[in-house]
Parts: C-alpha cells; structure tokens; sequence
C-alpha cells in the first residue's frame, strides 16, 4: 500500500528523461520497425502494470489479466517494456497439477539499486538498497555540516563508489537517489529551505548536483520525515496513525496519519523543535524566538545544564552514556527533557490522535528514563479516550530508520507509473 501523501506525486525526473518526454514527438515520426512502435505502444501503461508487482507478489499471465481486465496482446506489450526495462523476470513457483513447475513474473529486486543518503549534524550514512528497499551495503563517515553541500555531497557520492565497487555494480546501475537532510526542505524542488544548522546549504539544488552524476530520479527530505516511513516499514501494515520524534542535536517530528505521511502546505508539518513551552520562558532559540522546546530540552542543552551541575557532558552521546551509568544528574535532566517533549505530545495527541508516539534519535537511547518523563505528562494531559490505548516507545529502526526511509521513497517515486514510463520511452528513443 502507498504510504506517501499524493502531493508527493511530484517527481525529479533527471534532465534524459525530460528530454525523453519533450523529444517523443519527434522520436515518434522517426519510428521505423514495428517492434519499436509494440514498445513505444507497451510504455504507456507499462508502470501501471509493475505496480501489481511492488509487493514482491509473482503473478502468472492469467492472474495478471484477470487482474487488469486488459487482453492479452496489450498486457504482453507492456510485460515486454518492463522486461527490457530489466525490471520484470520469469520465476518458477511450485509444481502445478500438470507436473511442470508453474511459470510467474515477479519483480526482480537485484535489477537496479537505490542510494539512500542520510545527513545528520556531524555524519553522512550512504547505503546501497535493492528495490524491495532491503539495504545491501552500508558506509559512513564524519562530516562538518558547514564544508558545504559540494564537499559533502562529493564525499556521499565517493562512498557509494566504494559500495559500487564492492558489489560489482555501476552507477547506471542506480535508478534513483533518496536522501534525507537535517532541516526543512522543499519537497517540490528537493531544496533545503532556511535550514537552521546547515549554512551554506539554503536553496541549494541537490537534485540538479546529483543529475551532473547520476542519471537517476533524486528525492530529498527532511530525516524526520523519512524516518517516519523506515519506521512504519518495520512495523508493517495496520500502523497508519503515529507520530515519529527524533530527539537529537534538534527536535522535530514526522507525522504519519490514515498510513500516509503528513508534510502540510509547505512541507514543515511536524516541526515541533519550535513550539514554545512552559520552562522556555527567558531562553533563546536559535530561530529568534523565546522559549522554543529545541532551546530547552534538545541534547545539546542536557549537556549545558549537566555542565553547570559540574557532570562533564559535551556530546549526545555523553548523555546516553551518562544516564547508561546511572549517573543520577543526567538520569534527572534527561527525564525532565521528556517531560518538556511531553508537553507539546500532549498537543499532538489531542490534534492527530496517534496510536503510537515513536522516540528516536540519539538521545532516544536513554530509554526508559527519557520514557517516563513524556509519559508522565501525556497521560496526565490527554483526554482519557485518546490516550487510553496510546503507546509511547522507542524506535525499532535505530540508525537505520532514515536510510530506509530514503530508499523507499525514493524507489516509490522511481517506480511510479510517470516515471516507468518516462524511462521506457527514453531507452527506447536511445536505441
Ligand atoms: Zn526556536
């Protein structure tokens, strides 16, 4: 099932294949054999067709035309196109009551990759996925945010390198880019938009840097966001209603409601880091305003009030390690921090009326602690009925959550029946 909003339908298709699209009146008069014009005939359509096969679900001929009402001579044009495609195969299933093995077509998840990028305040994770969104190999290393996007994007694209080389793949072998940002972003334009802690990175053209090396489809978005969708991945269907909190270096969250993901009118629904609260009076944000839930109960400002009780804290990680120890200061600020974040929850609940409310990000590892103290204060507040059933926990994608993220959008949008059929008429005018 789709777990994306329909505003997302939107898509970066890479400069080839809008010219695919402006040059097919042209392509079309220069048609010479018929099998061109079967394809050509085949393409529209043809990503309709592959979304029967996006569950991983093989089908034979017959369940396929049953399923699409379509006859035989056009569902086969456009089973043709999406084998060319290299994306559709044969699989054998079983044995049939005749004895031969039962001949599927099935989605071959190994035919082309996806590079999904997370970018954090001091890291970069790449991974390279298959189009069942299944990571198959992971690298990373420590970036300054303020190098800039062409430093950082460059060092992204070098690790995918070294994941090419190792499992002996190309890069036209990446149909699509997913990559996630620490900050608000233009979903439409793939942009990050005025983000706080990324100068140098505002209004940056990351679709547009990617197409000068990558002939792929390339999708940005907040972490946030896409941690949302690695997490409701995980959970599998019959999880439409949570809400997803990253509590790191900054606070934001990613709103999954009626199973799709909720980005607002201008992409910055869930930007919770801003709401003010009761404790932020007198405390200045970042953003210019006063008394911002970031400004008061982020990781970084753990640190500071453990600096000034005298406990030596400078990172996140300092903090998980601390309350780790049972460090009694640190297990104290790290659960009034939850009680802050309970505070703009409670909102949250009231407004969206989730089933879950998911923790994660770095400080997410101080567990129970950090639990407690958003629990306290959100089942004190919430009205009994929404409340009632209301989980509150900690993520089960971890660090993974945003990669997964990037690589099912990204493959969601790849795959999307404009974007199939774009490619398809791309290699068909090339050949
Ligand atoms: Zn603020």
């Amino acid at each position: 099932m789709s777990i994306v909003n329909r505003s997302m339908s939107t898509i970066h298709v890479s400069l080839s294949e809008s010219c695919a699209l402006l040059c097919f009146t042209g392509f079309m008069a220069n048609i010479s054999s018929p099998n061109s014009l079967q394809l050509t005939r085949g393409a529209s359509g043809a990503g309709e067709v592959l979304q029967l096969f996006l569950d991983g679900t093989a089908h034979s001929r017959t369940d396929l035309a049953a399923l699409t009402g379509m006859a035989r001579s056009t569902l086969q044009e456009r089973l043709d196109v999406l084998t060319q495609l290299g994306l559709l195969g044969t699989v054998q299933e079983g044995a049939s009551t005749g004895g031969r093995p039962a001949q599927r077509i099935a989605l071959l998840p190994e035919a082309r990759l996806v590079l999904a990028i997370d970018l954090g305040a001091s890291h970069l994770r790449v991974a390279l996925a298959n189009l069942a969104s299944t990571p198959l190999l992971r690298a990373q290393s420590p970036i300054v945010l303020t190098d800039g996007p062409q430093a950082i994007l460059q060092t992204a694209l070098d690790l995918a390198e070294g994941l090419l080389q190792e499992l002996g793949r190309s890069r036209e072998d990446i149909i699509a880019v997913g990559m996630g940002v620490p900050g608000p972003v233009n979903f439409d334009t793939g942009r990050p938009a005025n983000p706080p802690i990324m100068p140098g990175w505002d209004d940056f053209d990351i679709p547009s840097w990617f197409h000068r090396h990558l002939d792929a489809l390339v999708v940005v978005d907040n972490d946030v966001n896409l941690m949302a969708i690695g997490e409701k991945n995980q959970l599998g269907e019959g999880n439409d209603d949570f809400l997803f909190v990253k509590l790191a270096t900054g606070i934001g969250s990613g709103i999954i409601s009626g199973g799709l993901l909720q980005r607002g009118a201008q992409g910055t629904a869930g930007d919770i880091g801003h709401v003010r609260i009761r404790r932020g009076d007198g405390i200045f944000c970042h953003c210019g305003n006063e008394g911002c839930l970031e400004a008061v109960a982020s990781g970084p400002k753990i640190a500071q009030t453990l600096r000034e009780q005298g406990v030596e804290a400078q990172s996140n990680n300092d903090v998980v390690d601390l309350v780790s120890a049972g460090n009694i200061q640190a297990i104290h600020a790290v659960r009034q921090a939850g009680r802050d974040l309970g505070e703009v929850l409670a909102a949250a609940v009231s407004l969206l009326n989730p089933s879950q409310i998911v923790i994660g990000g770095r400080i997410s590892a101080a567990g129970e602690h950090l639990l407690a103290g958003i629990r306290e204060v959100v089942y004190q507040r919430g009205a009994p009925l929404s409340t009632q059933h209301l989980q509150i926990r900690t993520s089960r994608s971890w660090e993974d959550g945003a990669l997964r993220g990037a690589s099912t959008i990204a493959i969601h949008q790849a795959l999307s029946p404009q974007a199939i059929e774009a490619r398809a008429l791309e290699l068909f005018a090339s050949n």
